[in-house]
């Protein structure tokens, strides 16, 4: 049967207030089934969010026709994890009816922003990675790029984190308890997937062998639309996220077999594959449900992928002009296996070919140079559930190897190097150098870290193929982190420039004449103070600590790890205190320290930091003599909607990783972009934001990356050293050796001594605190000064143009997936079109 699909889009299209009203009404009583009577903040959030999404899919639909009509290249970008936030204020305000909705909560008594903090987080992400993934979504739609996220729909994103008695603990969180009203579920375009079983080594009617994979179990991927609108709403692509559920073939098997229950149990297990979030910044060893996880939602994506071409009718040789596949690191890799596994075994593709189809879809993006955390396999475990993908691993490091050997002749060493297994008693499947042979284009995500990528970390790989390396210097939204996070810096913008930096942050340089504009920076500097003054309540209920919002908020918002170095901010805050109780020295200027953060639950120093920073501000908060002069506060359960008050209120951004280790960071752009001041080591992209703001206006300290690695290659760093010298280091340490800190349990922070001391300081905390002590001190010099500080802060934000993720996409775009945007028509045009 064929319906007036038109004739229905059209009943609800409207977006005045009043249509909104309408739409509104409708779902509390046939979407919700609710009385009016009983509806709850929450039920009038699914209500509006039901009738915002009414108004996405019809653009969905255009969009998609628009694209087809093109026959436009898509691309698919492959990511374990998408920390989206929440979405109804960012959906407003892209599809331009935020003010028609808040007048529709008016005239009904309600208030949009009470609603808008119903919505729950989709914590589907750890942190940079995902948010980066998310940050993309946003900006290919806004340049009106067909492009898509394919992901996992996880039923539990990252834990919640609460802290009790300074510790962290993790519960879980069941974002979808309630249902997600933004999630379309395409039950319809199901895929079956593969995995465990055996082979079967057979030769075909021509003799040739013919390796057959049996007796294989079956996961079904049920996708999960997402709308994802562009700024302005012409636009609307969509984010794909799979749930695994059980095959009721399979299970048929065993319910024939009259054994209901074990079918019941094998239905569950399955359902597991995306129960939950792995909770780890980076790689962890030998998990069989992450590796089922990676080939289950590669394999989805690949499925969708190949359906359409050949619904076209059209030759695999043509996948490459139709698609390009971006791996978001190393996680979703498997997908160039599994295209070879596709296009040989299931199309009779000639290896070769299917080897030049694949290179020729497939780009890479690094992001990491931790070598802990780049990911491994057990040969045995991935055998066990990808047997007939070790086969084709096999063959790709044979023809692989065999190149290089062309390169390097009698040269064993460098074979075993670059080989995509690892030998030893325990051989494993390395996964970066799979992602870097099958891809066209490898890139960092910031100057310095591509610059280490082809220098150090895979210094072979880029000998072999110089060309395949590029840089695209990671970038974030400004419609999220300006304009809806900070809506009074945003208009004062635009009373002064016009709201084209919405759509090309570059705009922004017009407003660097107001840096010597007083009104302008009084103007300002109110809006901070406003920002300031909003946070500071939160602090008061999320904290339990009273802060003056005339301080300096100095702000440290990101995960806990060793190597982004909290314990670098709490030994220069101990030295402040000292400073006060044991020298009577007042500080320059009060300071408000804020810290949010969570650490990977099995992180056992990251959360003694956790557990340090709130004795820290246990013990300073209470003391008479440093009060209005110092406060400590850490606000639990770090996210994507607390990061939105937190950053617009930052005078001070702590971007303090030991230089050579944070790959890029996006932390950093989101403060500067609403005018903090950087204070931060020359790593990631701060060495850019550097170049684009100007040396005077971000406060730069500490070793630099080369300085480290030349520290760490001739063994010539000796904490001790700094120990001696340094009295003020030396006093700040020993507190470590003290209970002054931890009163109630005695010794607990001694380890810190050690690994600072004792076992050779690996992240340089004692080689940089004297800088940071004294960068510090500068900054509260600056902040004296209001005005002074005022210009800095104005042009930082006149300046960042360049970190909006438009940037990196156009430059992705152009550089590596070859796709542009398509001509956006208004909806009304596209009716007539018809
Ligand atoms: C931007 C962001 C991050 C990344 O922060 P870095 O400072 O770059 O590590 C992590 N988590 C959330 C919630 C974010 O918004």
């Amino acid at each position: 049967m064929s319906i007036q699909l038109d004739a229905l889009a059209d009943l609800m299209k409207g977006v005045s207030a009043e249509e909104l009203k309408a739409s509104f009404f409708h779902h509390l009583k046939y979407s919700l089934g609710l009385f009016k009577a009983e509806v709850s903040t929450h039920d009038q959030y699914m209500a509006l969010a039901l009738a915002i999404r009414d108004r996405m899919v019809d653009r969905m639909m255009a969009t998609e026709a628009r694209y087809e009509a093109a026959g436009a290249k898509r691309l698919y970008y492959l990511s374990m994890e998408f920390l989206m936030g929440r979405s109804m204020g960012n959906n407003l305000i892209n599809l331009g009816i935020y003010d028609q909705a808040r007048a529709m909560a008016e005239t009904l008594g309600l208030d949009l922003e009470e609603i808008r903090n119903s919505e729950v987080d989709a914590a589907l992400g750890n942190g940079g990675l995902g948010r980066l993934a998310a940050c993309f979504l946003d900006s290919l739609a806004t340049l009106g790029m067909p492009g898509y996220g394919y992901g996992i729909n996880y039923e539990y994103g990252l834990f919640k984190q609460e802290i009790a008695n300074g510790y962290q603990e993790e519960k879980p969180d069941h974002w979808t308890e309630k249902g997600c009203p933004w999630m379309l579920e395409r039950t319809n375009e199901a895929c079956m997937i593969p995995l465990y079983g055996y082979i079967e080594h057979a030769t075909d009617r021509s003799g040739e062998y013919n390796p057959m994979w049996m007796g294989w179990k079956i996961l079904v991927g049920i996708p999960h639309d997402m709308p994802i609108v562009g700024y302005g709403g012409n636009t609307v692509n969509y984010l794909r996220l799979y749930s695994a559920r059980s095959s009721e073939n399979f299970d048929m098997r065993i319910f024939n077999e009259g054994d209901y229950l074990k079918a019941v149990e094998e239905k569950m297990t399955s359902e597991t594959v995306s129960k939950v979030l792995y909770p780890k910044d980076s790689f962890e060893a030998g998990r069989e449900l992450r590796l089922v996880q990676e080939y289950f939602f590669t394999a989805c994506a690949l499925r969708d992928i190949t359906r359409r071409v050949e619904a076209k009718g059209l030759s695999f040789n043509a996948l490459p002009d139709m698609v390009a596949i971006q791996l978001n690191d190393t996680h979703p890799s498997l997908a160039i296996a599994e295209l070879m596994r596709f296009l040989v075994d299931e199309k009779g593709v000639p290896w070769e070919s299917a080897w030049d189809i694949t290179t020729r879809t497939f780009a890479f993006t690094n992001h990491t140079l931790l070598p802990e955390a780049m990911e491994k396999w057990p040969q045995p475990l991935f055998e066990r559930v990808l047997p007939r993908h070790l086969q084709i691993l096999d063959e790709i490091n044979r023809r692989f190897l065999k190149k290089v050997a062309l390169r390097w002749p009698n040269d064993p060493v460098r074979l075993q190097q670059m080989s995509l297994f690892e030998e030893g008693p325990h051989k494993q499947v390395r996964m970066a150098h799979l992602a870097m042979a099958g891809s066209h284009s490898i890139n960092g995500v910031a100057e310095l870290h591509t610059h280490l990528l082809k220098t150090k970390v895979v210094n072979d790989f880029y000998n072999m193929w110089p060309s395949r390396f590029n840089n695209k210097t990671n970038g974030v939204t400004q419609r999220r982190w300006l304009l809806k996070t900070n809506p009074r810096l945003a208009d004062l913008i635009t009373s002064r420039i016009g709201d084209a930096w919405i759509t090309n942050l570059d705009h922004l340089r017009e407003l660097e004449p107001y840096a010597e504009d007083a009104e302008f920076r009084q103007a300002f500097m109110a809006t901070k103070l406003e920002n300031k003054t909003k946070l500071a309540a939160l602090i008061n209920r999320r904290a339990r600590v009273t802060v003056d919002p005339s301080s300096l908020f100095d702000i440290h918002a990101k995960r806990i790890h060793e190597y982004k170095r909290q314990l670098l901010n709490v030994m220069h805050i101990i030295h402040q205190y000292l400073c006060v109780v044991e020298d009577g020295e007042e500080p320059e200027v009060a300071r408000t320290y804020v810290f949010a953060g969570k650490a990977a639950p099995g992180y056992w120093a990251a959360k003694q930091y956790i557990k340090l920073i709130n004795n820290l501000a246990r013990v300073i908060n209470n003391d008479r003599r440093t009060r209005g002069l110092v406060k400590v506060a850490f606000i639990p359960n770090y996210r994507v909607s607390l990061a939105e008050k937190l950053i617009p209120a930052a005078d001070l951004s702590e971007q303090i990783s030991t230089a050579g280790m944070e790959a890029s960071g996006t932390g950093n752009m989101k403060f500067a972009m609403n005018g903090a001041l950087t204070i931060g080591t020359l790593d990631g992209a701060n060495i850019e934001i550097r170049e684009e703001v100007g040396k005077d206006n971000i406060i730069i300290f500490g070793l630099r990356a080369e300085q480290i690695e030349n520290h760490r290659a001739n063994q010539s760093y000796d904490p001790w050293d700094t120990y001696r010298r340094d009295v003020r280091v030396r006093r700040v340490v020993d507190t470590f050796n003290t209970d002054l800190f931890c009163p109630q349990e005695p010794g607990l922070f001694r380890w810190i001594f050690q690994t600072l001391l004792d076992q050779g300081d690996e992240y340089f905390h004692l080689a940089d605190l004297p800088s940071y002590i004294e960068a510090q001190e500068k900054a509260s010099r600056l902040f004296a000064d209001q005005d002074t500080w005022a210009r800095k802060a104005v042009l930082n934000v006149a300046r960042i143009g360049k970190f909006s993720s438009d940037r990196t996409i156009r430059q992705y775009a152009d550089e590596i997936w070859n796709i542009r945007g398509y001509e956006t028509l208004s909806p009304g045009e596209e009716q007539g079109k018809g």
